[in-house]
């Protein structure tokens, strides 16, 4: 499974929509004509699928779309992931049409477009990114435009991956956007499109709030140290220097979530994983704060949209969809969570909240839930041990989720997907493991036990994902877990409990987490790797990749080091998150 950020994180399980790849019944899709004023290829890098249950992604299509002088068109990963040939041009005859790096709405290649946006949630839908371009006839690293002479549409990249650390989507990017997007795509399509290699243009782009302009930014390096020499390692990132007329730092965009103009109603796809319900945002940011977990950290407020506009969204998207999906990493601290999920029930519609809180669960919200049809309920304990998740910053005594367990059981939610981190830099296995499989054991027990006296057995699933280290956190400092010891792990906790009736373990694969680091994590140099992806794969055993993986994914960073990330100006002090780090040791 994907580690997923935040959103789906504590997801209250639905039963996903797989194998669409095409736009079939959609509503509130936007085609208009291609002589309006800017146009704009907005990139989902991976399947329609994934990209139609991304709110963010949605909500820039309708946004852009709103404009009367800009039209939006999306493309995704054709068919099921996997690279296709390059199509043909236009007017090839071949008889297989091209669909990689062409819009769905009217089948034009990137190259026409003045804009071409790639959202990037997940880190490791960069991969897919150089396939994307290149087959919609765009050049896909930056220099690489800069060098070829030529004039090519202004590539920008946002979304929750790229705004966490810039440098990796600036490879691609001739803008990232950081942060909340609303104003700074809205301030962008003002400014209008231009020639990205001109310095002029560049520095302009600069000025909007929010926006990083990597080509106004030299990297500068130590020297390679002979230890570097000897490893292939990589010499240290001294700073990120601002060429003249460029701001120091971005400041992270934050914006008041209450002062933004609505936006039309987002499509609704049948053939999405999440197809049979409206999405809607509740809030952004979480109020807890957990160590890891950046969704908290980059903004360090918990900030929430107000009934009235949730109300009109859902209204808006009620003759077609009576299922509602509340989005946002912490939708039970959404104070009018309980009145909007009542009222929403008393009109004959259902509720599926994207994360649920162990600490907030009581009988009413158990009772939204079951009325809701959920029969299985995902919680984050991330320890299995209360002393070490309380280590991570997750305060909450495994009896909360024991109880919450008993609370959703005796209303007959019987069934549960637990999160766990693995890998946690400095704790021993057997303490990570052991604490993992005391903690089911428990939880099984006290679930049975319920399950027993409403007549309904259900199945725990264990769900493992290694402890990625991520910008902004305190833990950004940690190195990863190396990949033979996080299997292990994941083979000790599997040998624990599958023989246990009624428990199930589910694991990501530790590859797939040590390329996340790795493209979340490092900085521009990591267009070196991008180079090599092929089909959205990065090659294990590519050159240099292994000593780019002991500099940036599996060394502890020095409390002095300049991280590539520090170009942003946002989260907490760097100070503070430094403490919270020295503290987990102790
Ligand atoms: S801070 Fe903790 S509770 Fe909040 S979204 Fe992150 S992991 Fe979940």
């Amino acid at each position: 499974m994907r580690h997923r950020i935040h959103e789906a994180q504590h997801l209250v399980v639905g039963r996903p929509r797989r194998g669409g790849a095409g736009p079939a019944n959609e509503i509130f899709a936007v085609r208009k004509d291609w002589g309006v004023g800017i146009r704009v290829a907005l990139v989902y890098p991976n399947r329609y699928a994934a990209g139609m249950s991304n709110l963010g992604f949605l909500l820039i299509y309708a946004r852009i779309n709103a404009r009367p002088d800009a039209l939006c068109e999306r493309v995704f990963l054709s068919g099921d992931g996997r690279r296709r040939a390059p199509p043909r041009g236009p007017g090839t005859g071949s008889g297989n049409p091209p669909t990689e790096g062409r819009t769905i709405e009217s089948g034009r290649p990137l190259s026409s477009f003045d804009v071409v946006a790639v959202s990037l949630s997940y880190e490791n839908d960069l991969l897919n990114v150089p396939a994307i371009l290149a087959a919609g006839g765009v050049p896909p690293f930056r220099e690489d435009r800069a060098a070829s002479g030529r004039r090519h549409p202004l590539v920008v990249a946002g979304g929750f991956a790229a705004s966490l650390n810039p440098e990796p989507a600036g490879v691609f990017a001739d803008a990232v956007v950081v942060g909340d997007g609303e104003r700074a795509v809205d301030l962008l399509l003002d400014h209008g499109p231009g020639p990205a290699g001109d310095p002029g243009y560049r520095r302009e782009l600069s000025a909007i709030p929010g926006v990083y302009v990597p080509g106004g930014y030299r990297p500068e390096y130590a020297e390679s140290s002979p230890t570097d020499r000897a490893s292939g390692g990589l010499p240290a990132l001294r700073a990120i220097e601002p060429l003249p007329g460029f701001p120091a730092r971005v400041a992270r965009e934050v914006l008041d979530l209450r002062s933004l103009s609505p936006v039309p109603p987002v499509i609704l796809s049948e053939e999405t994983e999440l197809g049979s319900m409206s999405l809607v945002e509740t809030s952004r940011g979480c109020p807890g704060m957990c160590g890891f977990c950046a969704a908290a950290h980059a903004c360090p407020s918990f900030r929430e949209f107000p009934l009235d506009r949730v109300r009109a969204a859902v209204d808006a998207a009620w003759p077609h969809r009576k299922k509602v999906g509340l989005i946002g990493a912490a939708v039970l601290d959404w104070r009018p969570f309980r009145e909007l999920a009542r009222e929403i029930l008393c009109r004959g519609g259902t509720v599926s909240p994207a994360s649920v809180r162990a600490d907030l669960v009581d009988e009413e919200i158990a009772e939204i839930l079951a009325r809701s049809g959920h029969r299985t309920v995902a919680l984050a304990p991330e320890c299995g041990d209360a002393r070490l998740r309380a280590r991570v910053g997750k305060r909450v005594p495994d009896e909360t989720f024991f109880s919450a367990a008993e609370v959703l059981a005796r209303s007959g939610i019987v069934s549960f997907k637990l999160y766990f981190l693995l890998g946690l830099p400095g704790v021993p296995r057997k303490e990570e493991v052991g604490g993992i499989a005391r903690f089911l054991g428990i939880f099984r027990e006290r679930v049975l036990a319920v399950a027993r006296g409403v007549g309904r057995m259900g199945i725990v699933t264990s769900v493992l994902s290694p402890f990625v280290p991520k910008p902004f956190t305190p833990l950004q400092w940690a190195s990863m877990s190396p990949e033979e010891e996080l299997k292990s792990r994941e083979e000790e906790v599997g040998a624990a409990v599958r023989a246990v009736p009624n428990m199930r373990v589910s694991a990501s694969t530790p590859w797939d987490a040590v390329v996340q680091g790795y493209l979340g994590l490092s900085d521009r140099r990591v267009a070196a790797g991008l180079r090599m992806a092929r089909s959205g794969k990065l090659p294990r055993f590519a050159p240099g990749l292994a000593g780019a993986l002991a500099s940036i994914v599996f060394r502890e960073k020095g409390g002095g080091e300049f991280l590539p990330w520090e170009v942003i100006d946002g989260g907490l002090r760097k100070g503070a998150l430094r403490a919270r780090y020295e503290a987990f040791f102790r």
